[in-house]
This record gives C-alpha cells, structure tokens and sequence, in this order.
C-alpha cells in the first residue's frame, strides 16, 4: 500500500492532506529522514510530526474510563474519543467501542477497527466474562447469588431471562458481578430487580484483561497474546 493511502486510512487526513503533509517533510522515519510517497514502510519505523503512528489497522485498544464520559459520538460530550488520539474517529475503517459503559459507569473500555473482533467479544456466544466492581445502597439479602447463577432471571421488559451471572460478595454492599452477556444497563436492573440500588459501578475486567497499571482516563494497546485471549 502506498504511504500516503496508508497514513489517510489512519486518520492523518485525506489523500490529499497527506500528500501536502509529505511534501511539507512531516512524514519521517523515527529517526527524522524524511519520506516521500511510495510503498509504505513498517508501521513501526514511521513518524509523524516527530511522534510515533498511532495504532496500526487491527489494533485494540484498552482505556480506562472515567465516570462522566460517554461513549457514544452523537451523545453530549464529554465523550471517551476526547481520551484518544484525534484521529480515532476518521480512520477508516472507524475505532468503535466494543459495546458501552454508561456515562456513570467508570472501567475497562475496549476500542477497535476490526468489525469481526468486535462483534466475536460482544457475542454472549464467546463466553468472554465482564467483571464489574458493585457498590449497593442496600445490604445483600443472601439470594442474590443463587438468582444471578440460576438463569432464570427476567428483567422488567424482556422476554428471555438472563444467562448464568456469577456473583463475588466482598461485603454486605461490596459485590463483583460478572456476566457473559451485555444487555442495556443490565447490573444495575439485575440489582432493582432484587429491590436494591446500585451505587457506583466500574468494569474491573473482561476475561483476563485487568485495568492495572492505567490511571483513569489513560490507555494503552493490547499485545497480540493480550488479543488472542479474546477470540
Ligand atoms: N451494566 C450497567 O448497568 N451499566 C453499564 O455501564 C454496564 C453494565
């Protein structure tokens, strides 16, 4: 693929903003020799402005997102795109979320551009666990374990019960719930639907991956072993 297509489909403009980016000698090895169009070179050598590439085509992303944020791009900011690299949002194919976290939901939040990766994690199908870190503004009344596990469950509004949810209680109102499935606000309902109230709520993982090492509102790209465990 030609450089200039290559950078374009990574946001850095269109064709013909990178060709002036190119001419301009913006468009450098990591050690500064300036490139011009032709076939592109690893990702890994390039930089722009000095600064390494952004994520190449096929990356995922894990960012840990701060309360306040959403992560749709029509809704009112701030949105979680304002946490990335500008051009996340006109690269092509787009960095999508895989699925959402409500604006009061804080934790681990993936992005990518690979459609099908997307689609697999968020297919209760795969079996990839989400674990969310529960804090309740009533104490447990002891079954909650055995409702969540039995697969049995209605929410108010829906016409199938919920998948098997496996509950860790840390305390009275301390819980780790984690579920294999992503239905529009579903920890919070599961908890009304015992007659409790769910107080903060943050996605603490999804299979093996973990927010260590990423303060809020930081980020980092996941190895292909790290990607590999979500297939
Ligand atoms: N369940 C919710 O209720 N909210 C989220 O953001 C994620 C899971």
């Amino acid at each position: 693929m030609l450089l200039s297509r290559y950078l374009a489909r990574l946001g850095y403009g269109s064709r013909k903003q990178v060709d002036i980016l190119i001419r301009q000698h913006r468009v450098t090895t990591r050690d500064g020799v300036a490139l011009r169009d032709g076939e592109c070179p690893p990702h890994d050598t390039l930089a722009v402005d000095g600064e390494p590439l952004d994520p190449p085509e096929g990356a995922v992303v894990l960012l840990h997102k701060p309360l306040g944020y959403v992560c749709s791009t029509n809704d009112r900011p701030p949105i979680v795109y304002e946490l990335l690299p500008s051009r996340f949002l006109s690269r092509s194919p787009v960095m999508a979320t895989v699925g959402r976290l409500d604006a009061d939901t804080s934790g681990l939040l993936l992005l990518t551009d690979d459609g099908a990766l997307n689609h697999r994690i968020t297919s209760p199908r795969t079996h990839v666990p989400k674990t969310y870190r529960v804090t309740l503004a009533e104490s447990l009344h002891g079954d909650e374990a055995a409702q969540f596990a039995s697969g049995t469950l209605m929410l108010k509004g829906e016409d199938a019960p919920l998948r098997p949810a496996t509950l860790f209680v840390h305390d009275a109102r301390t819980v780790d719930l984690s579920l294999v499935e992503g239905r529009y606000h579903q920890v919070r309902r599961m908890f009304a639907a015992t007659g409790n109230h769910v107080v903060t709520l943050q996605r603490i993982a999804l299979g093996s991956l973990t927010l260590e090492g990423l303060a809020e509102g930081e980020w980092r790209v996941l190895s292909a072993a790290e990607v590999e465990t979500l297939r």
